[in-house]
């Protein structure tokens, strides 16, 4: 039932009830504590009666002159029982004749450190005595002296006290909910607030935060934790909404392009081969539309993400091998060489498909970026943990200020030599998606008009054993 009410009154009601026990609690150890006090006060006066009678019965050496002198004090203690016994059991004396102290039950019975005892009796009749019993020398041998004075009255005051306390209780229950109720509204109401202005964040106001109250506290950085999910989310939505109207705007062109020519051909009649070149036209922007189609779904599936930890081992040299030798005749017409270092089994833990796409890319990047007569390297390294692999060219390399941002999507680093190679600016982009994925690093280095070097950083298939690549 608990369990289904809401925090502010679970709170409430954990309160009440913490307070509740605690309240019992304290009203019986005070009511223990008051007991035990008044047992020692007694204990005071009766000890100092107790030295009185002492006194009295060590000068006295006449039993006659004991009595005497005993009756009248008693007679001034009426609250007091006396008792005096011989050292044979002989009751000398007895302040109230025919009754005797009660020892109906000894609750206990402490001797001090002058040999005194004290007792807590109860007499028959329900009424709780206290009781000192000592030892005097006197002329007429050792006589035990017992005095006991009720606590009844005193008791029935702390009872009361106690019961007083007992009956505030349900006040009390009353008071703590209330109190429990404002403290608690009062500790929630930050997550009030960030629950309103959680509601006002929606996908077109991502701008919004929740207030981190300066305390430092575990609703501060709640609302931390929210606001650095909210920045990631706006993040991702910028990037959605970048990603979305690049796109577009590459779409756009060669579309526009497409419809153009189409128009122009059709406008006025023209000559077979005046069609045959527009047709051309149109089949290029048709290649470099599917092109694009076919990147966009590349990034859409690598953003979907997939399991990487299932993946089986790949032969990486293999990959690179058979990635060459498609890519040959591309650099067979440029005249550039492609120089591969003679490796041994790499092996890593990947998808094949996926790696695969990744070399053509930046194998096909080098050669696009490369003149005439360039040459290119595919090196590297492997260690138990980590396959590096380079691609090297000495092309045209790309400016400083752009090198930042080449992984970025749809980022071309200058359009005129973009539009020459047809690039969509995602190539980069889906081999840096692809490389995370796999847990691996993507970076390159260049200097513009002297080359770049691409690394992939891949994680070595312990199992097999990744062997460094002979030089
Ligand atoms: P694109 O499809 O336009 O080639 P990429 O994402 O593959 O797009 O590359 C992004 C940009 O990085 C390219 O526009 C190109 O200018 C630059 N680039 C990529 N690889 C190389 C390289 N090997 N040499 C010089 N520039 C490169």
């Amino acid at each position: 039932m608990i369990r289904r009410l809401n925090i502010r009154w679970r709170l409430t009601f954990w309160f009440a009830a913490a307070m509740t026990v605690l309240l019992v609690i304290r009203s019986f150890w005070i009511y223990h504590m008051m007991e035990r006090r008044l047992a020692t006060i007694t204990d005071v006066e009766l000890n100092a009666k107790i030295d009185a009678l002492e006194d009295l019965l060590r000068k006295k050496f006449e039993l006659k002159d004991v009595k005497t002198s005993l009756e009248r004090y008693a007679d001034n203690q009426r609250d007091l029982q006396i008792e005096i016994e011989s050292s044979e059991q002989d009751v000398l004396f007895r302040s109230h004749p025919g009754s005797q102290i009660g020892v109906d039950k000894v609750r206990n019975i402490q001797p001090d450190t002058t040999g005194r005892q004290y007792a807590t009796n109860l007499s028959k009749d329900g009424d709780q005595r206290r009781e000192v019993i000592t030892v005097v020398p006197t002329s007429l041998g050792q006589v035990t002296v017992r005095i006991s004075r009720s606590m009844q009255a005193e008791r029935n005051e702390v009872w009361e006290f106690a019961m007083t306390l007992l009956k505030s209780l349900p006040m009390v229950i009353l008071a703590a909910f209330g109190v429990g109720y404002l403290v608690s509204a009062r500790a929630l109401s930050p997550v009030d607030k960030m629950i309103s202005t959680a509601k006002d964040i929606t996908a077109n106001r991502l701008d919004k935060r929740i207030d981190v109250p300066d305390t430092g506290d575990e609703l501060a950085r709640l609302a931390q934790t929210l606001n650095e999910m909210i920045d990631r989310l706006n993040t991702s939505f910028e990037e959605m909404r970048r990603f979305t109207a690049d796109a577009a705007h590459d779409l756009r062109t060669p579309v526009t392009a497409l419809r153009t020519e189409v128009e122009v051909s059709l406008m006025a009649d023209q000559t077979v081969d005046d069609y045959r070149h527009s047709m051309q036209s149109v089949l290029e922007e048709a290649i470099n539309l599917s092109r694009l189609a076919e990147q966009l779904l590349d990034l859409s599936h690598e953003d979907r993400g997939w399991n990487y930890d299932e993946q089986p081992k790949v032969r990486l040299d293999v990959i690179l091998q058979s990635v060459r030798e498609d890519l040959h005749k591309v650099a067979q017409q440029k005249q550039i060489r492609i120089d591969t270092q003679q490796v041994r089994p790499w092996t890593v833990k990947g998808d094949q498909v996926r790696l695969r796409r990744v070399f053509t890319n930046l194998l096909n990047n080098a050669i696009q970026y490369t003149p005439n007569g360039g040459c290119i390297w595919i090196e590297g390294t492997s260690t138990p943990e980590t396959t590096t692999v380079v691609i090297a060219d000495n092309g045209i390399g790309v400016p400083a200020e752009d090198l930042p941002h080449v992984f970025d999507r749809f980022r071309r680093v200058d359009q005129a030599r973009n539009s020459q190679s047809g690039g969509t600016g995602l190539g980069l982009a889906i081999c840096k998606s692809i490389v995370e994925s796999h847990g691996g690093k993507i970076w390159m280095e260049s200097t513009l008009g002297q080359g770049s070097r691409v690394y992939v950083k891949l994680c070595t298939s312990k199992s097999v054993g990744g062997q460094s690549i002979a030089e």
